[in-house]
């Protein structure tokens, strides 16, 4: 509550997502019922739930010394519960939140003013606990043995879908409970930044771009590594050798104190002085954990500073439109005095068959 005091708010609300989950253990479907976390300055937080999720709320990790409200079906107002427990003023509330929802808060509690909690709160999740990093460890992990088994399958000739499948097999089977995404993306398709794994042969001479990851234990994973299918091209090999020296040179910039933005510009600088600045077409990075992609995001313009304990993508690449990209990803953790990668797959160059 103190950083919401701060932000000169009265209070936090919390809707199902990975907030509520954060702040209570509790995770619930998003639905049209209404629960809510109410957190108002000075006053004991209130889990407003309905009737029926009571008993879940009741055992969620965090529920201890939260104070439960329940609300029946055709009986109770949620809304009016929330706007009752909450004083007049200006509440964050989370990104999450159904709009039908705020919405009727709005129409319900007029003296309630709300703002993006994503807005006023980015940091809210951004430092991570020890135990959280070594969650976030455990997944990284499990992404790196997904990626050396995947070097021992075949390549040439296979659909980039086919890639795709084993990959999201090999996460499950490495320990995650959700694969979420596995882009393959060859040949000229892996110029493009978030394409889909499609119906495309992977030939003789492609460049593959694999990132994939999903959720273990409630955290994510998420890597990208660069391969080339046989020997590559010279000019192949110089635009890998750039992206490695631009994610390592990021990588490096990462200590305590540095702002977001100037980790963005480490790897910028390597690749806009090697000639390919335009063919760098997003940020360098975004954080990691309960989410894919959260604060602090890695980006010309965030002057956040690094603090040990915060966790995010350090993801450089460069795309050829037509024939070719190359993208190296490793999440990381900020230390006391640097920085410590979460996945430690190989960087080398890889020819696979
Ligand atoms: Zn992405
Ligand atoms: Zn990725
Ligand atoms: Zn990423």
């Amino acid at each position: 509550m103190a950083a919401v005091e701060r932000e000169g708010l009265d209070g936090l609300l919390v809707a199902p997502g990975p907030d509520l989950a954060y702040l209570t253990g509790h995770a619930p479907p998003p639905l049209e019922r209404l629960t809510m976390l109410v957190m108002a300055a000075g006053r004991d937080p209130v889990l407003v739930v309905p009737t029926l999720e009571r008993p879940l709320a009741e055992t969620a990790p965090g529920a201890a010394g939260l104070g439960i409200v329940d609300w029946r079906d055709g009986h109770d107002d949620p809304y009016a519960i929330v706007g009752d427990a909450v004083p007049p003023g200006r509440y964050a509330i989370t990104d999450h939140t159904w709009a039908s929802h705020l919405l009727a808060l709005q129409r319900t509690s007029t003296e309630h003013t709300f703002v993006s909690a994503g807005e006023a709160l980015p940091l809210l999740r951004a430092v991570k606990d020890e135990q959280e990093v070594e969650r976030l460890r455990a997944a990284g992990s499990a992404a790196d043995a997904v990626f050396a088994e995947i070097l021992g399958l075949a390549f040439e000739g296979r659909t980039e879908r086919e890639v795709a499948q084993d990959l999201a097999r090999l996460l499950r089977e490495h320990g995650h409970q959700r694969a979420d995404f596995a882009i393959v993306g060859s040949g000229p398709n892996g110029a493009s930044g978030h394409h889909d794994s499609g119906e495309r042969r992977i030939a003789q001479g492609d460049a593959v771009v694999m990132d994939f990851g999903g959720v273990m234990d409630q955290y994510c994973s998420d890597i990208t590594r660069t391969v080339f299918v046989g020997e590559p091209t010279d000019e192949q090999r110089a635009v890998y050798d750039i992206v490695r020296e631009a994610q390592q040179s990021a990588f490096e910039a990462v200590r305590p104190g540095v702002e977001a933005q100037d980790v963005d510009r480490a790897a910028r600088r390597v690749i806009s002085d090697a000639g390919y600045g335009e063919r760098f077409v997003h940020r360098t990075g975004h954080g990691i954990g309960l989410e894919v992609h959260e604060p602090p995001y890695i980006v010309e313009g965030n002057a956040t500073a690094l603090q040990p304990g915060m966790t995010f993508s350090d993801e450089p690449g460069i795309y050829l439109e037509g024939r070719f990209g190359v993208r190296i990803e490793d999440q990381v953790v900020v230390t006391a005095d640097g920085a410590e990668r979460l996945n430690e797959a190989s960087r080398e160059l890889t020819v696979v068959a």
